[in-house]
């Protein structure tokens, strides 16, 4: 197998990095660099100067604005906007709901909601996990009966991130308890607005209120909001968890925090911060991240390499998605080890706060953001149990 790039993605590698170094805004890159927390309206410009060069929604159809790149360009994309400290795409708009819209749609949905979901003039939730219902999805609860050209939606949603800043929810309700319980699900958009919807924050380990909890009481949806046939939701949800996974090990913003740690150790041995015995220790621990980081680097250019030769990326989901979220927070903990007695904040860092090495102000608040990705996305402990019987044959 041939991990090598060629001409064509050497070309394509050095146009995306010239156009990011001339079209990501400074301030967005600081705060980037910083982690602090972006909000709506920095995401939304962002994705807008994405999509006016095109590339805002790349995986999705050409037909709806999408690149037809092979998938060593979207490795390499997604690689050179993670080193370019660039914003990730709002998730549930550009890897979630959108490319299920284009694959299940009606035509009609697509024209309303496609354009806009591309260009973040809507923001999406997700409304798919329920108390009771997590790493056992199917066995939600949440109802909706048919009445006349309506469906009435009862229940609750819960983890729900941003429900606060989106517009339209998508969301699994449950339509039959009669058959196999995935067999009962249904797929609708909820438009947030409408009577009976409620949302309450949840605060959370990073000391931030992004998670909600949403109730619906007698939310009239109307069946044209619903995507596909009733009672198939379950084969649509599959279609986008499986988008979600992919490009979940972030191997970019991995390789991203290491230079940044890299360089702030140097800074602290600089200035005399660390002695010698501290900085050989510390220095151990990164390169041993880095040795694990070119490892899962490997791994996943082979997916990318499968991929492009017309399969076998599945089986290998689980493994970056583990691996690929332990060297996350590995990344996390090696920040809050350098920052020291720096570190014991939980305070976002004020505007101002984020020239290097300020971002160590911010290694707190990160560190207990990147709990999370262990547990969404599919757990790691389901990963394991994936990998146990589909990899290993146990
Ligand atoms: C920050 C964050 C944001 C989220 N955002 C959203 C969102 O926007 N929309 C949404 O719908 N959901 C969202 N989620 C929910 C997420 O999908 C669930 O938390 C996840 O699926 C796990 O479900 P649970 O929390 O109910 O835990 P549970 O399923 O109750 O699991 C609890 C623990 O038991 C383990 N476990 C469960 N079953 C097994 C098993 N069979 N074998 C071994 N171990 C097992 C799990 O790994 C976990 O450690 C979010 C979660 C987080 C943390």
């Amino acid at each position: 197998m041939n991990l090598d790039f060629t001409d064509e993605d050497r070309a394509f590698r050095r146009e995306v990095r010239d156009f990011l170094r001339q079209a990501l805004p400074d301030d967005l890159r600081r705060k980037m660099i910083a982690r602090r927390y972006l909000e709506k309206a920095e995401v939304v410009r962002w994705q807008q100067i994405l999509n006016a060069r095109g590339w805002a929604v790349p995986a999705w159809p050409v037909e709806w604005g999408g690149q037809a790149w092979t998938p060593t360009q979207r490795y390499i994309f997604q690689e050179e906007m993670a080193l370019a400290h660039a914003p990730e795409g709002q998730p549930f708009n550009i890897n979630m709901i959108g490319p299920v819209i284009a694959a299940f749609g009606s035509d009609a949905q697509k024209q309303r909601f496609l354009p806009a979901t591309a260009n973040l003039d809507i923001w999406w939730c997700q409304g798919f996990s329920e108390p009771g219902a997590g790493s056992d999805l199917a066995a939600l609860k949440t109802s909706a009966v048919r009445d006349g050209d309506d469906y009435v939606v009862n229940g609750q949603k819960i983890w729900t991130t941003q429900a606060h800043l989106a517009n339209w929810m998508f969301a699994l309700v449950r339509t039959d308890n009669s058959g196999k319980r995935q067999q009962g699900i249904t797929f609708l958009l909820i438009d947030m607005r409408t009577p009976g919807l409620t949302i309450r924050p949840i605060r959370s380990i990073d000391g931030i209120s992004d998670l909600h909890e949403v109730f619906f009481d007698n939310v009239r949806v109307p069946v044209a909001n619903r995507i596909g046939e009733e009672g198939r939701g379950w084969d649509y949800a599959k279609h986008l968890l499986g988008n979600e996974r992919s490009g979940i090990a972030r191997i970019g913003l991995s390789k991203e925090r290491l230079a940044l740690l890299r360089a702030l150790e140097a800074d602290l041995a600089e200035r005399g911060v660390l002695d010698q015995r501290e900085r050989q220790r510390l220095r151990r621990k990164l390169t041993e991240a880095e040795v694990e980081l070119r490892a899962l680097e490997l791994t996943q250019l082979r997916v990318v390499a499968a991929d492009a030769h017309g399969g076998g990326a599945n089986s290998a989901a689980s493994i970056l998605k583990v691996k690929g979220t332990e060297l996350q927070q590995r990344m996390t903990e090696l920040a809050m080890e350098l920052a020291g007695p720096a570190g014991l904040t939980l305070a976002q860092p004020a505007d101002g706060d984020d020239e290097e090495p300020g971002w160590i102000a911010a290694a707190a608040p990160y560190y207990f953001t990147m709990r999370k990705v262990s547990i969404f996305g599919g757990s790691n402990e389901i990963q394991r149990n994936i990998i146990a019987k589909t990899v290993l044959g146990l």
